[in-house]
């Protein structure tokens, strides 16, 4: 059986792109909670759901199905069978996904979901919650960082290259935030599981990082 493999961290850290690779190295699942939590966002922000009203909220999460797949290397992600990967990827979508994984009914939907697919081994996980809540048990646990600046560079560059208009520094700003966010929330908050390998990814490359975490695997 493979092992499950578990990278949290803030942010820009460049969590989804090692895991993508770490993952292509070993053969393994790539698993990106975040684009989860993401899709999630689309389907409220299209309904028009208000945050505030449990009822509402309780009722979509009822009916939430979320659901991972890899087309020809490229992670494609469907909630309640619509395809919005190409949606989940805006400053406005970051923000509300921050708001909505807060909410406990929320997380409830998407965490069983994220235990069944992690559940047989041979899977990267990644997220903020990974080695805290979804898998506390993981077989290896990464806790990726990188100074804000770094994380808000990475995220400017990838909203740029995706043609939305914004600065560098409203991109730091608006990373730093919702760090802040997802730090101090109540349920499952961004924080680094005691037994987690730190890796400072500032000053290192893609490559390096992988195999770093890599070397760590095989060991
Ligand atoms: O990783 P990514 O930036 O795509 O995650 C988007 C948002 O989803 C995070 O800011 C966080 O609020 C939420 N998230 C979460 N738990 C996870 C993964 C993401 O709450 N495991």
């Amino acid at each position: 059986r493979g092992l499950v493999i578990a990278i949290d961290g803030p942010s820009g850290a460049g969590k989804s792109t090692i895991a993508r690779l770490l993952a292509k190295r070993l053969g393994y699942l790539q698993i990106d909670t975040g684009a989860m939590y993401r899709a999630a966002a689309v389907l409220i922000k299209r309904a028009g759901l208000d945050l505030a009203d449990g009822d509402a909220v309780a009722r979509f999460c009822a009916d939430l199905c979320v659901r991972l797949e890899t087309d020809g290397g490229v992670q494609r992600v469907f909630a309640n069978g619509q395809d919005v990967t190409d949606q989940i990827r805006t400053h406005e979508v970051s923000h509300l996904t921050s708001r909505v994984s807060a909410l406990r009914p929320v997380r409830d939907a998407l965490l069983s979901a994220q235990r069944e697919m992690g559940r047989q081994g041979g899977v990267v996980l990644e997220g903020r919650d990974i080695g805290t809540v979804v898998f506390p048990d993981a077989d290896l646990k990464f806790f990726l960082s990188a100074t804000p600046e770094v994380r808000g560079k990475r995220r400017y560059d990838e909203l740029i290259a995706r043609g939305e208009t914004t600065t560098l520094q409203e991109t730091v700003a608006a990373v730093v935030q919702r760090d802040e966010q997802d730090s101090r929330r109540d349920i499952a908050p961004l924080r680094r599981a005691e037994d987690a390998i730190d890796v400072d990814s500032s000053d290192m490359g893609i490559d390096e990082v992988v195999a770093c975490m890599e070397a760590f695997v095989r060991q």
